[in-house]
């Protein structure tokens, strides 16, 4: 059995903050203002997966109310997700996720994101796929005021595991 899930999420870049991006920190001159790490991509992607598994969604399992979450690495939340899915009888096919920045380039760091997500997912690689897009500078992105990230997960069930209908 596949399911396919989607997830989106924005976060604003402000000054004095560390860059976190896909599980690698990116140095820059601002970083995401947010409860977690802020890393965008991750909670756009665990965001997919849980919704793959129609499993709620990432504030449902990690409320920025609590403080047991207060600047967590967002990595942490992408393994405990991948635990529920597991728990579910599931396992990723594949993910993609599509970051969007105008600034900055985020193309030399895609490798490193993919080795961090595939050690998250305890996948290979090749099941990650990440990318960046500018928005022609326009909208909230294109100003700079913030980075979104959109991912779609696929995952299917283990091969010896059978569904209770
Ligand atoms: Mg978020």
């Amino acid at each position: 059995m596949f399911r396919i899930g989607y997830g989106f999420d924005v976060h604003r870049l402000v000054e004095g903050r560390p860059l976190w991006l896909g599980g690698v920190n990116i140095p820059w001159e601002r970083g995401l203002l947010g409860h977690s790490d802020a890393d965008v991509a991750i909670h756009a992607l665990c965001d997919a997966l849980l919704g793959a598994a129609a499993l709620r969604d990432i504030g449902y399992h990690f409320p920025d109310s609590d403080p047991q979450y207060k600047g967590i690495d967002s990595r942490l939340l992408l393994r405990h997700v991948m635990r529920l899915l597991d728990e579910q009888g599931y396992e990723l096919g594949n993910c993609d996720i599509t970051i969007c920045a105008e600034q900055p380039k985020l193309n030399p760091h895609i490798p490193a994101m993919q080795q961090q997500l595939a050690g998250c997912m305890a996948c290979d690689p090749s099941q990650v796929s990440i990318k960046a897009t500018t928005t022609e500078r326009l909208g909230y992105t294109g100003r700079g005021e913030g980075i979104a990230a959109h991912a779609v997960a696929l995952i299917q069930s283990k091969p010896s595991h059978s569904h209770v209908e």
